[in-house]
């Protein structure tokens, strides 16, 4: 167990300050509780006191103690951040042994800090060492990010960031729930029986919503969840029609729809997808292992997911997206190989490789087997793996988020040919457009300046289809 106290002398508030603190020293020591009080004897106790012009770290533990401190200017409260972080980063470094992939950067978006100081006319050199040196990024990380950044100022080139906006619906069924699942989504069987009057609560916010952006072009539409194909086929073509009648979804630069698992996907789906005009699905295998499948319960083998890929490309999809995981329950190296072995042989158009971030509503969180995170050094090396295979299909990452609790503190990362990027997915996880949510459990963000509005929807069927009224006049509120 993990004591942190922290005495705060100054007049800042702190709480912003204490969630990038907490979230640091649970990157470094992943299984071990972190407490603010105990009457226990912590193993570890961190002590941070903060002044108005300095600031004390120490990390003890029996008989040994690491600590650090730095002069600072408090009023300078993003750069006082900072040196919380990095002199925090260094005691706990020296206590473990442990470097972080990420170092300090720990709750933030790596990509967009970066892309915004070169647009502020930092030079890439500069960017780079900035990563490495001031917040301790392996130079590894670093070029990626790099690589990462340098694309998505090139892709977002055309894009009319300002007065263009995104839109996100999402489909709040899955067949059945993985154990994995993090997401708000409900199984189908138990929404169906209310499945009209959520059809016609989104009918009534997609109408409203639409008034409110008459005068503003749809840069792109995302249509996610849960699983939008574990709808019926009927109330499939009836959803992406609401989408359809209310949105200039034909002007849009990209309609992505996310098909998701293989056990809901048929011709009859893939067939109202096509003729909705949607130009990007989804096909997520997450792994090629049948016994791994199994065992986070998903309701398919790799051979069905096989046959809905290569049923998509003979219907003329020709921008094929797959997702996977790294770091899931059991599985080996050769199990990472041959899942993208097989996705190889398949060769979609892109790839997004995720690092597994278990949250704790996730059923998988409580299971014995799942504990410990598995070893870093494999979780390493099954991320090669997906890079390594990204490049053979000629494909560059291009986009790249980090999520809390992920294995091995890693990150997540698409990477597409050239020409089949998702904008979508840029725009949304780079906060670099306004994003319009409608449905269950989206989030609307608005950009203004330096701050994001955001509106959520809730996230409950039930609280969705009763409070509908309200989702529309908290997007009124922000647009
Ligand atoms: S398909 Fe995705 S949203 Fe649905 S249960 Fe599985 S992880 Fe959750």
């Amino acid at each position: 167990m993990i004591l942190l106290k922290i005495l705060n002398k100054t007049d800042i508030k702190t709480e912003h300050f204490e969630n990038e603190i907490k979230w640091l020293i649970r990157a470094f020591y992943k299984n071990e509780a972190l407490l603010t009080e105990s009457e226990e004897e912590p193993r570890l106790s961190v002590d941070i006191t903060m002044t108005e012009d300095d600031l004390k770290i120490s990390i003890s533990k029996a008989g040994e103690s690491f600590s650090k401190e730095e002069s600072w200017d408090i009023k300078k409260d993003k750069e006082a951040k900072d040196i919380l972080k990095r002199a925090l980063y260094k005691c706990c470094n020296k206590e473990s042994g442990r470097d972080l992939p990420w170092g300090t950067l720990t709750g933030i978006r790596p990509v967009k800090r970066m892309v915004s100081m070169l647009d502020s006319g930092k030079s890439e050199e500069e960017v780079f060492r900035i990563y490495k040196e001031d917040y301790y990024v392996s130079g590894k990380k670093a070029e990626l990010c790099l690589s990462i950044a340098k694309k998505e100022r090139e892709l977002l080139n055309d894009i009319d960031l300002k007065n263009g906006f995104s839109l996100y619906a999402g489909v709040p069924f899955c067949r059945t729930i993985c154990n994995y699942c993090s997401f708000p989504s409900m199984a189908y069987s138990a929404g169906e029986k209310d499945m009209e009057e959520f059809l016609r609560a989104f009918i009534k916010e997609a109408e409203e919503v639409s008034k409110m952006l008459s005068s503003r072009k749809l840069t792109s539409v995302y249509i996610g969840g849960g699983t939008p194909v574990s709808l019926k086929a009927p109330e499939l073509k009836e959803f992406l029609k609401i989408i359809t009648d209310n949105f200039d979804v034909e002007k849009a630069v990209e309609f992505s729809v996310e098909a998701g698992r293989a056990d809901s996907i048929d011709e009859e789906k893939l067939c109202i997808i096509k003729d909705t005009g949607a130009d990007r699905i989804s096909i997520n295998p997450q792994s090629m292992n049948e016994k791994t499948l199994k065992w986070i319960g998903r309701d398919h083998s790799p051979e069905d997911v096989i046959n809905a890929f290569r049923l998509a490309r003979n219907m003329g999809f020709d921008n094929i997206n797959m997702d996977t995981i790294i770091g899931l329950p059991e599985e080996d190296i050769e199990d990472v190989k041959n899942t993208f072995r097989i996705i190889k042989e398949l060769s979609p158009d892109s790839l997004t490789v995720h690092s597994l971030a278990v949250k704790r509503a996730a059923r998988l969180n409580t299971e014995e087997e799942y504990k410990e995170s598995p070893d870093e050094e494999l979780l390493f090396m099954m991320m090669d793996e997906g890079t390594k295979a990204s490049k053979e299909m000629g494909m560059e990452p291009y986009y790249l988020y980090r999520q809390k609790n992920m294995a091995g503190e890693q990150e997540n990362t698409g990477f597409a040919r050239p020409g089949k990027e998702c904008i979508y997915n840029i725009l949304m996880m780079e906060e670099r457009q306004d994003v319009v949510a409608l449905s269950c459990s989206g989030s609307t963000k608005i950009i203004r300046g330096d701050m994001i509005l955001t509106a959520p929807n809730v996230k409950s069927l039930k609280d969705y289809i009763e409070r509908v009224d309200e989702m529309i006049e908290r997007k009124r509120m922000i647009l």
